[in-house]
């Protein structure tokens, strides 16, 4: 094993790694070894010299994202045993069906590999790396995939992290096939419903997996009802309502692209089904102009309002206002399905901004469940950060 650099933390800043938290601030550093590359893996050691952990250095807010608690090598076999435990989880929560080819094989901090995104469309998987370690080790990422996922399981494999790292040290670097590419079927299947998922031009890799349990359960209110999707991306909640029985279905998404995508996904599931209308337009702007009652069960998924914990009055501004306009339009009897996908707005914040929103509007509200993010998007127990999606279903009267 090659010499590590090292880095030595203040006094008193070890405590959280004794608590396991993966990550380092750049303020507990006292010194690190010369010559330290972004994305080397690092000893941390404490100011005692005690063993803490192994991690990625990089620089900026968060130095150091810990791999390991224990004194061992981030090599191959590193990654086949933190791999095969995702996928044994994966295995275990009953994920991975011949008719649910979508899932999240490796959430970050919640996999104990702090940078690493790894999603599963089919036979392909998409890699996104958050860190400059993470992109550095992407080839020995690749090789403990193949080992752990059989060949026939996935045959391509993406990297895609031009939009998440900023800084790699690598002009070369760019969004690319690492393993295959050639015949690749872009369709898979989520809980029987199919999926044209475009993870070369998409947002994030293509699709958002998280919220699969959430469709899962609006499949089971749409019977008879007029459904308005809004914020519908590739139009994944249109398509377990319109499975599920509703009446009506409309998508609602600023982007056209994100429309043609719906549009696409109704179509291989329902053909020309003639419930199912989409709209480019801005969400609020199709709130204000729809009459009152003309739907009964309205989706609020917007993107997260809140990038970063400066922004977060503006963005429960924007929870309030959002949902204020649909209690005000949703017809008696009405369901709600609203989210907060902000990691920096927490479940208390959320639900004050939806309060606050059904208090103005004068109606009966009443929760009906609360919902998270799924099994294959774990929060480590030590890392609370990592809980991020949030949603409540509301009956409105
Ligand atoms: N509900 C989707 C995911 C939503 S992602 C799913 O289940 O997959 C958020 C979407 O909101 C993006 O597609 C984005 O284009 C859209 N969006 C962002 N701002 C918007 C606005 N002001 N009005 C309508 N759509 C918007």
């Amino acid at each position: 094993m090659k010499n590590r650099g090292e880095i030595i933390l203040k006094p008193k800043k070890d405590e959280s790694l004794y608590r396991f938290h993966p990550w380092i601030f750049s303020g507990a550093i006292a010194s690190t070894s010369e010559g330290l590359q972004e994305g080397e893996v690092v000893k941390v050691l404490a100011a005692d010299r005690t063993f803490l952990g192994i991690g990625h250095y990089q620089e900026g807010s968060i130095s150091i994202r810990i791999l390991s608690f224990e004194d061992e090598p981030i090599d191959r076999n590193f990654y086949i045993k933190r791999l095969s435990d995702a996928y044994h989880l994966r295995q275990k929560a009953g994920l991975i069906r011949p008719d649910n080819t979508i899932y999240r094989l490796v959430h970050g901090e919640g996999d104990n590999l702090p940078g690493l995104i790894i999603d599963i469309y089919d036979k392909t998987a998409v890699i996104q790396a958050h860190s400059v370690g993470m992109h550095k080790d992407r080839l020995l990422i690749v090789e403990a995939l193949q080992e752990v996922v059989s060949s026939q399981t996935v045959v391509h494999i993406f990297y895609k992290s031009e939009a998440t790292l900023s800084y790699t040290g690598d002009p070369e670097f760019q969004n690319e096939y690492l393993v295959g590419g050639e015949n690749v079927n872009p369709i898979a299947v989520e809980n029987g419903l199919k999926f044209h998922i475009d993870w070369l031009r998409g947002q994030k890799t293509g699709f958002f997996i998280d919220q699969r349990e959430n469709r899962r359960l609006l499949e089971n209110y749409a019977r008879d009802r007029r459904v308005l999707n809004m914020f519908c991306y590739t139009g994944g909640f249109s398509a377990y309502a319109l499975r599920g029985g509703a009446q009506q279905v409309d998508s609602v998404d600023s982007s056209a692209k994100a429309v043609m995508l719906t549009n696409e996904n109704i179509k291989l599931n329902f053909a020309d089904d003639t419930r199912h209308a989409s709209y480019s337009e801005d969400a609020f702007k199709f709130l204000k102009k729809i009459e009152k009652d003309a739907y009964d069960l309205i989706i609020l998924d917007p993107p997260a309002f809140a990038k970063h914990r400066g922004a977060i009055k503006n963005a429960l501004q924007g929870y309030r206002k959002l949902n204020l306009a649909a209690f005000e339009k949703i017809a008696p009897g009405g369901i709600i399905f609203t989210f907060s996908c902000s990691q920096a707005i927490s479940r208390e914040q959320f639900r004050l901004a939806v309060f606050s929103a059904a208090a103005l509007s004068r109606r009966s509200v009443r929760i009906l469940h609360q919902l998270d993010q799924p099994a294959d998007h774990p929060v480590n127990m030590y890392h609370p950060e990592g809980e991020y999606l949030k949603g409540l279903v509301l009956y409105v009267v």
